[in-house]
């Protein structure tokens, strides 16, 4: 499959939004990996890395680790081989400062970010998801206390990118409450002017 051009995408939307779904299907689809910073998070964790005592304190509340170590451990994430034909963010940015830094690093290594999906589910919604439907997470954190608190971090750190991308013109807003294969098409369908660009399979 012939590389015409990269396919470097932004994921983003609250806790419980349905990232990690929709990223399987776009992984899927384009042949990228997905950079997601909760994963690269959880397996320093795991291995207990000295990064681990770093950032558990913040994960554990649900607050945000802060943006100078995130924004090393992208750059370091970026320079590796296999982000070459195009890559997923998953996570990352959080912040207006993590989304200007990106774009510094991304300006460095000649490449820019061509989209950003916005997965746009509102608080009651994601809360109501939370409540009636059981855990919407498997994990430590998945605490209602906690995940609550990462809904609201989320609202008055993370939702400024609307506007930050908004701006750029790269920002796709889709409606994260409706049905996974609707979400998914809607995603595909504002992909598709990338068309020609990327390793899109059949
Ligand atoms: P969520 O389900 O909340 O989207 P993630 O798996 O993306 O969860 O992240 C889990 C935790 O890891 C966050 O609550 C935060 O403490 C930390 N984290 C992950 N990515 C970032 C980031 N870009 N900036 C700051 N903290 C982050």
């Amino acid at each position: 499959m012939p590389a015409i051009g990269n396919v470097n995408l932004v994921l983003f939307g609250a806790p419980g939004s349905g990232k990690g779904t929709q990223s399987a299907f776009l992984i899927e689809r384009y042949g990228i990996p997905q950079i997601s910073t909760g994963d690269i998070l959880r397996a320093q964790r795991q291995a207990g890395t000295p990064l681990a005592d770093r950032v558990q304190g913040y994960m554990d509340r649900g607050e945000l680790v802060p943006d100078e170590v995130m924004i090393e451990i992208v750059r370091e994430r970026l320079r590796q081989p296999d982000t070459a034909g195009g890559f997923i963010l998953d996570g990352f940015p959080r912040t207006v400062p993590q989304a200007e830094a990106l774009d510094r690093m991304l300006a460095d290594l000649g490449k820019r970010i061509e989209k950003v999906i916005y997965l746009q589910v509102g608080r009651e919604a994601l809360i109501d998801r939370l409540v009636h439907r059981g855990r919407l997470f498997d994990r430590p954190d998945d605490d209602p206390t906690v995940a609550a608190r990462r809904i609201d971090v989320f609202l008055s750190d993370t939702a400024p990118l609307i506007d930050y991308y908004g701006s750029q013109h790269k920002l796709e807003k889709v409606d994260g409450q409706l049905s996974i294969e609707q979400v998914r098409d809607d995603i595909l369908r504002r992909l598709n002017s990338l068309n020609g660009q990327g390793r899109r399979r059949p």
